[in-house]
C-alpha cells in the first residue's frame, strides 16, 4: 500500500526520503510542496527530478480528506464539511476578523468525555482522525481561502493595501495567507488524540509548511491532566482550558473528566504549564449556560479559585442544539459575570457567536458521525418512550 505523505512531519518525511534512496534535503523541498503549494500531485512539482516523481507516485500519495460540504455565512465565517470515511464527517470552520482569521480545526469524530452541553459529546466517540485528516483541514483551507479574490484598496497614505475577506494582511508577503491562527476547538478533544495531533502541530509550526508561532496555535482541552504536561515537554502551543464551573460539585456534573482531574489538580497543571507557554497567560473558557453556572456568586466564587494562575477569561454565550437541555445566559447574566471577573482585575472577552446561519459556532459542530456507541440515537429513542 502506498503511504500518504500529509501523515507524515519533517522527521518522518526525511526517513522516507532516506529509504527512497533520496537525500534529506529533498524531504524539505517535498514539505514545501505540499504544504506551502497545497501540491497533491506529484507530477506538478516541478523541480524534482522525473525519476524521484516517479518513485514518489509508485510509493506516496498525498490523500487529504474529501471536502463535502462548503458554506458561507452572511458574516462571512465559512465551514467545510469533510469526509472521512465510512459515512463519517468532521467539520473545519474559519472565522476572518479584521486583524487575524483564525482556523477551527477537528481532532475527532465524536468524542468520549461528554460534555453535558456539547453536541460532539453527545454522540459519543467514534475514532481519532489520522495526522493527515487533522492537517489535512489546515491544507484544504489554506487553498480554498487562497482562491478566494483578494480585495485591494488604497490606504490613506496612498500604499495600496490587500485583504481577504475583511482580513488585512500586514505586509504584501502575507498575501494569500488568509489563515493567521489556528485553534484545536472543533470536535474532539485534541489531548485523547496526543500523538496525531502533535504531529499536526509540528506541521503547523514547521517554517517549511505553515510556519505558525508556537502563540498562533491554540489547543483547547476538557482538562486531560497528564496530557497537558505531555503537551509542555513535547509542544508547548497556546493552551486554552474549559474551565465552565467554580467547584467541582458543578464541574463534575458538566465535564464528567472533572471526577478524575478536579479542578485543584487541573489548576496545578495550567501552573506547570505557564513555565514553557508562549503566552504568560492561560485562557479559560466558560460556557454561560442560563441558571446553571451563571450568577454572580458563581463568578464571585471563581475569582477566587483562581487567584494563583495567572489566566485570562473567554465566556461563551451556550450554543443551542436540540434536545440539549440547556438555554443561553440572557446578555445582562452574561454582563453581570463579566464585570465581576473585570472587576478582580481578569481580562474577560465574551466571544461573539459566529456563523449563526450555518451552525458553526463552538459545540454545535456535528458533522455526520455514524456513532459507534449509538449514544445519541439511543437517548432519542428513550426521549421517545
Ligand atoms: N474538547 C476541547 C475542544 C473542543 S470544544 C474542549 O472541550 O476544550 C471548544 C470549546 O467549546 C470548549 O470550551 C467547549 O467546552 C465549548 N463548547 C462545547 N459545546 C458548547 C456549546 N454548545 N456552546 C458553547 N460552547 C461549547
Ligand atoms: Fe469533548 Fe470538548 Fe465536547 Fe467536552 S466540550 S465533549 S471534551 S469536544
Amino acid at each position: 500500500m502506498r503511504v500518504n505523505l500529509l501523515d507524515f512531519d519533517a522527521n518522518t518525511l526525511a526517513g522516507f526520503c532516506a529509504e527512497i534512496g533520496e537525500k534529506p534535503f529533498r524531504a524539505r523541498q517535498l514539505l514545501r510542496w505540499i504544504h506551502r503549494s497545497g501540491e497533491a500531485d506529484f507530477a506538478g512539482m516541478s523541480d524534482l527530478a522525473k525519476e524521484m516523481r516517479d518513485k514518489l507516485s509508485a510509493t506516496a500519495v498525498i490523500e487529504p480528506p474529501r471536502v463535502i460540504g462548503d458554506h458561507t455565512a452572511a458574516d462571512g465565517t465559512r465551514k467545510w464539511l469533510l469526509s472521512v470515511g465510512a459515512g463519517n464527517g468532521i467539520e473545519t470552520v474559519f472565522i476572518p476578523e479584521t486583524s487575524r482569521g483564525t482556523l477551527c480545526i477537528s481532532s475527532q469524530v465524536g468524542c468520549a468525555l461528554a460534555c453535558t452541553f456539547c453536541a460532539t459529546g453527545r454522540q459519543g466517540f467514534n475514532r481519532n482522525l489520522t495526522v493527515a485528516e487533522i492537517i489535512g483541514q489546515l491544507w484544504w483551507a489554506n487553498k480554498a481561502l487562497a482562491e478566494e479574490p483578494d480585495d485591494e484598496s488604497v490606504t490613506e497614505s496612498g500604499e495600496i493595501a490587500y485583504s481577504r475577506k475583511g482580513v488585512r494582511y500586514a505586509s504584501c508577503s502575507e498575501r494569500g495567507r488568509a489563515i493567521s491562527n489556528v485553534v484545536m476547538m472543533g470536535m474532539g478533544e485534541p489531548l485523547a488524540n496526543f500523538e496525531n495531533v502533535v504531529t499536526a502541530l509540528d506541521l503547523m509550526l514547521d517554517d517549511n509548511a505553515y510556519g505558525l508561532s508556537r502563540r498562533r496555535v491554540t489547543v483547547s482541552t476538557s482538562g486531560l491532566v497528564p496530557a497537558m504536561d505531555r503537551l509542555r515537554e513535547r509542544c508547548p502551543v497556546a493552551l486554552a482550558v474549559s474551565l465552565h464551573a467554580p467547584n467541582d460539585a458543578l464541574r463534575d456534573q458538566l465535564v464528567p473528566i472533572n471526577k478524575k482531574y478536579p479542578i485543584s489538580e487541573l489548576l496545578a497543571a495550567c501552573q506547570r504549564y505557564l513555565r514553557s507557554a508562549p503566552r504568560d497567560f492561560i485562557t479559560f473558557e466558560y460556557v454561560m449556560l442560563d441558571g446553571v453556572n451563571d450568577s454572580v456568586a458563581h463568578a464571585r466564587e471563581l475569582v477566587q479559585r483562581v487567584r494563583h494562575t495567572p489566566c485570562k477569561f473567554n465566556l461563551i454565550p451556550f450554543n443551542p442544539f436540540p434536545d440539549s437541555g440547556y438555554q443561553r445566559s440572557s446578555p445582562e447574566a452574561v454582563r453581570l459575570f463579566r464585570d465581576v471577573l473585570m472587576q478582580a482585575g481578569l481580562v474577560t472577552t465574551v466571544r461573539k457567536t459566529r456563523g449563526d446561519d450555518i451552525a458553526a459556532a463552538c459545540g454545535q459542530l456535528a458533522g455526520q458521525v455514524l456513532d459507534k456507541t449509538r449514544r445519541a440515537s439511543r437517548r432519542m429513542m428513550e426521549a421517545a418512550g
